[in-house]
C-alpha cells in the first residue's frame, strides 16, 4: 500500500512561479509515488486575515493554478479545510494534550504576535495544534517541509507521541520529507519571490503581461552601459534563466561575461523561456477556468473522499477519549 501524504497551502490567490518552483511541482511529483492530500487551509489563513472579502476567489485561482501544474483529483484528494469540519473537533480535542507552554514557545507565534499586536488571537497560539489535527485526521506518514518548517513537525510529532501515550497507539508519527526547495528570489533580486512583495510573475499572466514585468527585474547593478561585463552569478534574471532556459544557461553567462549580450535581450530571452514552459498550463488553465463548476465539483468531491478518512479517524480518537455515550455503563 502507498504512504499517504499530507501537505496543506494558505489560499493565496493566482500562483507564482516561486510558489510553482517552490512547492507545487514537487506537489505533482508526490503523485507517482505516494497517495497525496492536498488541502487549501482556509481556516489558518483567518488568523491573519481580517478582511475575507477574496477567500472565495482566492481558494478558486489558487485550485485552478493546482490542476493547470498537474494535480490530478482522480490521483490525489484536493479539497478545502474548512469543507471536512472534523479537523476542528479533532483541533479541540488535542489540544486538551498540548501543553500552553509548547505553544508559547514556537517562534513563529511570536513574530506573529509582533507583526500584528492589535490581534494576537487565540487562532495564532493555537495554529500548531490545527496543523497537527491537519495532518493526523487522515493518519498521514509523511509531510513535505522545507528545512525551516521541522520544528512545527517535530512539534506535531510531540503531540501524537503524548497523544499515543495517554490513550494507546492510534496515529502515526509524521516523517518529514525534506525538500530542497529552490530558493527564486523576486524580481526585485532583493526578497523571496512574493505576492506580498509585489515582486512576483504569476504563473496565469499574459505573455505581454510577463515580459512587461521581466523588464522591470533588478540586474548587475555595476552594468551600466551596454558594453559594461556583466557578472551573471550576482544577477537575479540569470538565475531565473536556470530554471526557464536550462539548455542556454552556459552560453547565457559567457555572453554576460563578455558584453555579447545587452540586458534588455537578456530579458526578452527569460521572457520567451517563460512563456514557452508555461504556454500549455495556460491553455489548460483558460480551458479549466472556462469548465463552468468543474473546480467545485473537484473540490466538494475531494471534501467527500477527505471526509470518509477524517469521520473513522475521529470515531476512534473519541472512542479512545472515552467519549462515546455508552447508556449501559
Ligand atoms: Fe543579468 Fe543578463 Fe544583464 Fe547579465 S546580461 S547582467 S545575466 S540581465
Amino acid at each position: 500500500m502507498r504512504r499517504r501524504v499530507f501537505s496543506g497551502a494558505r489560499p493565496t490567490g493566482r500562483q507564482h512561479i516561486g510558489n510553482y518552483l517552490g512547492a507545487i511541482q514537487n506537489y505533482v511529483a508526490l503523485q507517482g509515488e505516494y497517495e497525496c492530500i492536498y488541502c487549501i487551509v482556509d481556516v489558518h489563513a483567518l488568523t491573519t486575515l481580517e478582511n475575507t472579502e477574496r477567500l472565495q476567489s482566492d481558494i478558486r485561482e489558487m485550485m485552478l493554478d493546482w490542476l493547470a501544474a498537474g494535480l490530478d483529483p482522480e490521483k490525489s484528494i484536493l479539497f478545502v479545510q474548512s469543507h471536512v469540519p472534523e479537523v476542528m473537533e479533532l483541533h479541540t480535542l488535542l489540544s486538551m494534550v498540548t501543553p500552553l507552554g509548547w505553544l508559547l514557545r514556537v517562534p513563529t507565534f511570536k513574530e506573529k504576535a509582533r507583526m500584528q499586536p492589535h490581534n494576537v488571537n487565540y487562532g495564532l497560539v493555537g495554529y500548531p495544534v490545527l496543523m497537527t489535527a491537519d495532518i493526523v485526521l487522515y493518519k498521514a506518514e509523511v509531510v513535505p517541509v522545507g528545512e525551516d518548517q521541522v520544528p512545527h513537525l517535530e512539534l506535531a510529532r510531540e503531540i501524537v507521541r503524548r497523544f499515543n501515550n495517554l490513550f494507546g497507539p492510534t496515529f502515526p508519527e509524521p516523517q518529514p520529507k525534506l525538500t530542497s526547495f529552490p530558493l527564486v528570489m523576486g524580481l526585485d533580486g532583493a526578497q523571496k519571490m512574493s505576492k506580498s512583495y509585489g515582486n512576483h510573475i504569476e504563473l496565469a499572466a499574459s505573455p505581454a503581461e510577463t515580459l512587461e514585468l521581466v523588464m522591470t527585474a533588478v540586474t548587475d547593478p555595476a552594468r551600466r552601459y551596454r558594453s559594461d561585463p556583466g557578472h551573471p552569478e550576482i544577477c537575479n534574471v540569470f538565475n531565473l534563466h536556470r530554471f526557464f532556459n536550462p539548455t542556454r544557461v552556459e552560453e547565457i553567462a559567457t555572453e554576460c561575461r563578455t558584453a555579447g549580450i545587452g540586458c534588455v535581450d537578456c530579458k526578452r530571452l527569460l521572457a520567451d523561456g517563460i512563456n514557452s514552459m508555461l504556454a500549455p498550463f495556460r491553455e489548460k488553465r483558460a480551458a479549466l477556468a472556462n469548465n463552468e463548476g468543474y473546480v467545485a465539483e473537484v473540490i466538494a468531491t475531494g471534501a467527500r473522499r477527505a471526509q470518509v478518512i477524517a469521520r473513522e479517524t475521529l470515531a476512534e480518537v473519541k472512542e479512545k477519549m472515552g467519549l462515546l455515550w455508552k447508556p449501559d455503563v
